[in-house]
């Protein structure tokens, strides 16, 4: 096992990655840009090392500097958490040239599937059913218009190295593609340095349902069922739950299997998911992977007992997987929401600031991730994610109850500081969430 990790990553995930090393009495080197100097979190870790500016393409995207900081602090593993470079394939490389774990799948697997092109193939390859849509990347206007005719409008078109819920864009006719097809390769260069389209059927009403995976490096590969993050803002998750609710025992089996199927196909060990949209008549289609550990896991740890990043640990210093799938029950229900420090009055700008006053719920099943407290500042720098509130009870219909009682107890202010609590409540609140009808659309055609 290894003496000390370096966690190349910041807040909420930064802490829980600390907390995973010292139950496992693993030392720990923090990293920090100077917007986070002196957040609480870093005392936390053995040693904490600033490795640049504010802006994360100085620090937090540095790859040079965190391996400096990681060979500097004796670190023989780095953790890269989710964001930065957790899905840098080159970055992955590079720590284990320098002799350092990268705690993560290997490079090889990670870059083609961080490719949705690449990654498709591989999907169809397994026999793992994809979204209708075009064979590779779109190289010309008539080739579009070729595959968007085959399948049929509306379509989206897709970055291949997209993320983050960017780099999507709907099409509903010729003349639209054509101009859409010009503005998302565009937006691609600019975002991800891959200006890579391609076309799939704009699936009606679906819901986005995800499947945990892990492998070990002996050719294990187990599930550990699935999510629901059907609730999304802009492509963006906004509440997940584990199980998924109306989804037919069939459907289940069948979506777990083909994600283990691929991820063992794909060559790939440690944590991964793999996510699916599920249309109305239950039909699953493949739509990527992530390579890394996700926001949204402590909703899979609440359910299965298992420690995600324990176990990513472990796998990654070589070690067997300690269970079968068959000893990976899922109890309960557990239901996360991530509190955004945004302004939904202001189209969800950002709303950095001093937090004054924070009173976080507790009660059974309660559980907070989260890095700030009274007196941190929220940087502008950074993903506008402040925590996660995580609730688990034995039936789906108390985890509601118990989440709507403990956002109502969370208190924050400070300055300007609005948060996407309220509209958490609000979707808790409706009927079509509580009877798990919704499809991903529902909160922006809601509200
Ligand atoms: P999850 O499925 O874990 O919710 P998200 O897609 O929301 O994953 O991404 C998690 C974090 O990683 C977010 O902070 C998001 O902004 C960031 N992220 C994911 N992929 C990319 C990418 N390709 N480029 C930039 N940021 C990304
Ligand atoms: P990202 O890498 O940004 O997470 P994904 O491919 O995972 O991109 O898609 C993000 C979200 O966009 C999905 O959860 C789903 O809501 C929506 N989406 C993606 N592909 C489709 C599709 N073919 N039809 C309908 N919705 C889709
Ligand atoms: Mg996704």
């Amino acid at each position: 096992m290894f003496q000390r990790i370096l966690i190349a990553n910041r807040g909420e995930i930064a802490l829980r990655v600390i907390r995973a090393c010292q139950e496992m009495g693993i030392g720990t080197v923090a990293i920090f840009s100077e917007a986070d100097r002196g957040a609480h979190y870093l005392d936390l870790a053995d040693e904490a090392i600033c490795i640049g500016p504010a802006s994360s393409t100085d620090s937090y995207l540095k790859i040079e500097h965190i391996i400096a900081a990681a060979e500097l602090g004796e670190a023989q593993a780095i953790h890269p958490g989710y964001g930065f470079l957790a899905e840098n394939a080159d970055f992955a490389e590079q720590c284990r040239d320098s002799d350092i774990e990268f705690i993560g799948p290997p490079h090889e697997a990670m870059r083609k599937l961080g490719d949705k092109v690449e990654a498709r193939q591989i999907a169809i390859e397994a026999e793992v059913p994809v979204v209708p849509g075009s064979d590779g990347l779109i190289t010309s206007d008539e080739e579009a218009l070729r595959v968007a005719n085959e399948i049929g409008y509306p379509i989206l078109i897709k970055a291949t190295a997209g993320g983050g819920g960017k780099g999507i864009r709907p099409a509903f006719d010729e003349s639209m593609l054509l101009t859409e097809l010009k503005a998302a390769s565009a937006e691609a260069e600019k975002a991800f340095k891959n200006a890579g389209v391609y076309i799939e059927k704009f699936v009606q009403k679906p819901r986005h349902v995800e499947v945990q995976v892990i492998a070990d490096q002996h050719g294990n590969v187990v599930h550990l069922w699935e999510r629901d993050c059907t609730m999304q803002r802009k492509h963006q998750k906004l509440i997940e739950e584990s199980p998924a609710p109306n989804l037919p025992l069939e459907t289940r089996e069948s979506i777990c299997e083909a994600a283990t199927r691929l991820i063992k196909n794909a060559g790939y060990y440690n944590a991964g998911t793999v996510e699916f949209i599920v249309d109305e008549n239950n039909d699953y289609y493949f739509i990527e992977v992530n390579a890394r550990i996700q926001v949204e896991h402590p909703v899979t740890e609440m359910v299965t007992g298992i420690d995600l990043i324990q176990q990513q640990i472990r796998v990654a210093a070589g070690e067997k997987l300690s269970f079968a799938q068959e000893e990976i029950l899922c109890n309960g229900c557990s239901i996360e929401v991530r509190i955004n420090a945004e302004d939904p009055d202001q189209n969800f700008r950002g709303c950095p600031g001093l937090i004054e006053d924070l009173r976080i719920p507790g009660g059974l099943g309660v559980r907070f991730d989260s890095h700030v407290y009274a007196g941190y500042t929220i940087s502008p720098y950074y993903d506008s994610m402040i925590g996660k509130l995580i609730v688990h009870k034995p039936t789906r219909e108390e985890a509601i109850a118990c989440l709507l009682r403990a956002l109502n107890e969370f208190q924050i202010n400070g300055p300007g500081i609005k948060t996407t609590i309220p509209l958490a409540k609000k979707i808790l609140n409706h009927p079509v969430f509580k009877s798990g009808q919704g499809d991903t659309k529902f909160v922006e055609r809601t509200w």
